[in-house]
């Protein structure tokens, strides 16, 4: 007799906590203002309730694993952060595009693509995908290339 698993493939997530919703003096205006943070944010708003803040300070973040490389900017590899992933969201930003939540991208060490909607951020995707997909040709290759090099010398 076959038992069926009737457990889904896919565990099911909990269900995401209620958004916080807080508070903090606006520093231009002196009024108080009200904030509901992004789903998932992990920033410690601690600091912009305490005191006036400047409503372009406010910023809402999901922290993403990091990976690194050992990169050689100096002569010696050092390992610096490729590819790291912040989403934001500044609901106050000047710049409207700010105000919804977005991707920065930190291609290595401190060299960022800001400000990336979805499109944008398929945009990198695809051409990062095509790269990876180069890649792979490119290593196929290389293991031909050594193993001829090899039987050679
Ligand atoms: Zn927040």
């Amino acid at each position: 007799m076959t038992v069926l698993d009737d457990r889904p493939a896919v565990p099911a997530q909990a269900a995401p906590a209620e958004p916080r919703t807080w508070s903090f003096v606006d520093r231009v205006t002196g009024e108080r203002r009200p904030v509901t943070c992004m789903p998932g944010c992990a920033s410690d708003h601690a600091g912009d309730v305490a005191s006036p803040t400047h409503p372009d300070d406010i910023c809402c973040a999901r922290h993403l694993d990091d990976i690194t490389l050992p990169i050689n900017v100096n002569g010696d590899p050092e390992e610096f952060r490729v590819m790291g992933m912040m989403m934001n969201v500044n609901p106050f930003d000047r710049q409207v595009s700010q105000r919804l939540p977005h991707i920065d991208l930190e291609v290595v060490d401190d060299h960022w693509i800001e400000g990336l909607d979805p499109d944008g951020f398929e945009t990198v995707i695809n051409t990062l995908q095509a790269r990876l997909e180069k890649m792979r040709a490119v290593h196929a290759e290389l293991v031909r290339v050594r193993a001829e090099y090899r039987a050679a010398h």
